[in-house]
């Protein structure tokens, strides 16, 4: 069988949740035994959004080859549980970069390089890269930003020749759009559907399908009217009605047979009905808790909730998992102090503190550690999370009242957390972090061991920072355990207080790997903590 392609466009308004559709007829095609991968385009200049401040972009993903990627990436693993990779997330920057440098070396000598066909050639490239790896059946690309805009025209174009170059059975094009409910005329307005449907004709392509993104259902006529207006056969209309939870949506598309409507476009009828069995245990135990745990999670980014998307995430798995709502309370860290912390924590049953970079926040973080720890409230940070719990404990426990990370004091003369070796030469910013996923060794008789069952694990880093193991000894003496570390390097991964009921520090991403059907263990087992720290204050 040859590699089918499915290319989603979105049109009228961003953020219609292009990505969850895309994931969600990915899983449907998955669940009927097909190869799937999704891949992500977007318009911007940026090589990669490594360089973006979250509150711009939102979180950066980290892929397992060390790739820094949209946050829809989070959303395609956790909705397949198969990795991506570096060539799963392209931008137009990466396109120009490798243009330019192709320009350079002579590829192109004697000819004007231009938009098309060399940039278009090389989207298409790219477009084709991951289907002519033989690895998967289909692959899905999703192209970023709204239809109409100037940045994402050549990738339009660049569908519009694929379309016309693959054949017919093995391309199809899917368009996401909204279609509005105006209350005081009591009616949804089919118009923003036309109109965007009419842009992506006029760049020459014509959607195979249309997705419309609702609050209301849509009736027949309504769907009527639009699959003639928009040139599309009846039934290819499908509704995406707003759901309590993004992992309702592969059961919506299901109920609307878009998975059905890209098989009989490929000439694939006759596959086995998706298996939803794990996916629909998840989905029974999120839709049914049993108890609440209420848990702080001390970042900067707090006002932007796709900054903190994986652990977010991962709350939602691992409350499943204990068949118990996660109630996230977003704290800033710019605002908590010694003043206000008892106020602002006491009626919580954990405390996650986020990873992140730079000065601002850092003392509301370690004020909220210092309370964890001292209260035996749960606890658990991530990445700066846990380079502050570090500092905390140095200061407060070791009495080393100066430490500090170096990332916030350069001169210091007690750098708990320091610059890494290797990261002390690196002058340029995009790309340059340890990056991916490297091996942890964890000690037996400790928490990590607990938690992972396991002597040798492998998580996704992002960091430049690190324990600085000449302080170790020191630490350990004074009841802070380095129980999980890197077997090559010896750089501390994991750190934990074994006096402390559940308190444990990661270096790595925990959060990039959970999945509804695979929760993170040390998501689990946080909240199952929290949940027992709740039942013992009762
Ligand atoms: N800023 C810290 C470092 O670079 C932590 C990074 C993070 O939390 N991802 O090491």
């Amino acid at each position: 069988m040859n590699t089918k392609y499915v290319f989603v466009s979105g049109g009228v308004a961003s953020s219609l949740g292009k990505g969850i559709i895309s994931a969600s007829l990915a899983k449907l095609l998955q669940a009927r035994g097909l190869r799937v991968t999704i891949q992500k385009f977007d318009p911007y200049i940026n090589i990669d959004p490594g360089t973006l401040n979250p509150y711009e972009h939102g979180e950066c993903y980290v892929t397992e080859d060390g790739a820094e990627t949209d946050l829809d990436l989070g959303h395609y693993e956790r909705f397949l549980g198969v990795h991506t990779s570096k060539a799963n997330n392209v931008t137009t920057g990466k396109i120009y970069h490798t243009v330019i440098n192709k320009e350079r070396e002579g590829a192109y000598l004697g000819k004007t390089v231009q938009i098309v066909p060399h940039i278009t050639d090389e989207i298409k490239r790219r477009m084709l890269l991951l289907g002519k790896s033989g690895k998967y059946d289909i692959v899905i690309t999703e192209i970023g930003g709204t239809v109409g805009d100037m940045e994402s025209q050549p990738f339009v174009e660049a569908v519009r020749q694929l379309q016309w170059e693959l054949p017919e059975e093995d391309c199809v094009t899917i368009h996401l759009t909204l279609v509005p409910y105006l209350s005081a005329a009591k009616e949804l307005k089919t118009k923003p559907t036309q109109h965007s449907v009419q842009a992506l004709q006029r760049a020459g392509v014509q959607p195979d399908i249309i997705v419309c993104r609702t609050e209301h259902e849509l009736t027949p006529d309504l769907r009527r009217k639009m699959a003639l207006f928009c040139n599309v056969k009846p039934g290819r209309v499908i509704q995406s009605i707003d759901a309590a939870s993004i992992y309702e949506v592969p059961l919506n598309m299901a109920a609307e047979k878009l998975d059905e409507v890209v098989l009989a476009h490929f000439g694939l009828d006759n596959l086995p009905q998706p298996d939803l069995t794990k996916w629909n245990a998840f989905l029974g135990k999120l839709n049914n808790p049993k108890d609440t745990v209420n848990i702080a999670l001390v970042g900067k980014y707090v006002e932007l909730q796709d900054a903190y998307k994986s652990i977010l995430e991962s709350f939602v798995h691992a409350g499943a998992a204990n068949e118990c709502k996660v109630k996230v309370h977003s704290i800033h860290s710019e605002y908590l102090n010694e003043g206000n912390v008892e106020e602002q924590l006491s009626g919580m049953d954990g405390v996650l503190v986020a990873p992140g970079f730079g000065e601002r926040g850092l003392e509301g973080k370690v004020v909220a550690i210092r309370y964890a720890r001292e209260h035996d409230l749960p606890f658990f940070g991530i990445c700066l999370g846990m380079q502050m719990c570090v500092v905390e404990f140095a200061r407060n426990v070791l009495g080393l009242k100066d430490a500090v990370s170096r990332e916030v004091n350069p001169q210091t003369t007690t750098p708990v957390i320091d610059l890494m070796e290797d990261q002390k030469s690196t002058t340029i910013k995009g790309g340059t972090m340890r990056l991916g996923a490297y091996d942890c060794r964890v000690e037996k008789n400790t928490l990590a061991y607990r938690i992972y069952g396991s002597e040798l694990i492998s998580e996704r880093h992002r960091h430049r920072y690190e324990f600085n193991n000449e302080y170790l000894a020191a630490m350990e003496a004074a009841g802070m355990k380095a129980s999980g570390r890197n077997p090559e390097t010896g750089l501390v991964e994991i750190v934990e207080i074994p006096s402390h009921p559940f308190f444990i520090g990661v270096q790595f991403h925990p959060e990039l790997k959970s999945t509804p059907e695979h929760p993170q263990p040390i998501f689990v087992s946080f909240v199952k903590a929290a949940l027992e720290y709740k039942a013992s204050r009762k």
